[in-house]
């Protein structure tokens, strides 16, 4: 086991967690996964116009950890956007993802949400509404910790 390391502080967390192109099939389409602090790094290079240094900071990581998180980053996007790949965000080494798994009565699928994202309305499966708070058995939420407090430090939703 290759875990813990260090938790990358995360200040938020994405709001939606899946980017497809329009009218292409789930079946052939593949998948590009952004992992959260990949996303982090953009939300706060991008998007806050950090420089790299104060982002760093932000996440609690070195300037050159945080470089290399977000070359990585850029080049996924760019991958998504230029060939048409779905964007998928998850994963990563972040504190204050505890996981919500659900559970679709219709085709039993189950999946995981962090905390703070919203009870889905609607199985990501089948699309049925007959969704279900399942029990959380610390399954699959892999790379993401569980601990509810002292590493994981949830802030109030928005
Ligand atoms: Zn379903």
């Amino acid at each position: 086991m290759a875990r813990p390391r260090n938790c990358r502080r995360v200040g938020s967390m994405p709001g939606s967690n899946y980017f497809k192109p329009r009218g292409v099939p789930l079946s052939t389409l593949e998948e590009v996964v952004l992992s959260v602090d990949e996303f982090e790094a953009i939300r706060l290079a991008d998007l806050e116009g950090l420089y790299q240094e104060q982002a760093a900071e932000r996440m609690k990581i070195s300037r050159q950890t945080f470089g290399r998180i977000i070359e990585s980053a850029h080049s996924k996007v760019a991958e998504a956007l230029v060939t048409g790949k779905a964007l998928k965000i998850e994963g990563g080494e972040v504190e204050m993802a505890s996981m919500r798994r659900f559970r679709c009565e219709g085709c039993k699928h189950s999946w995981e949400i962090p905390y703070g994202s919203g009870r889905p309305g609607s199985c990501p499966a089948c699309e049925s509404g007959n969704v279900r708070t399942a029990q959380e058995d610390g399954g699959s939420a892999e790379g993401l910790c569980k601990r509810r407090s002292g590493c994981c430090n949830r802030r109030g939703k928005k």
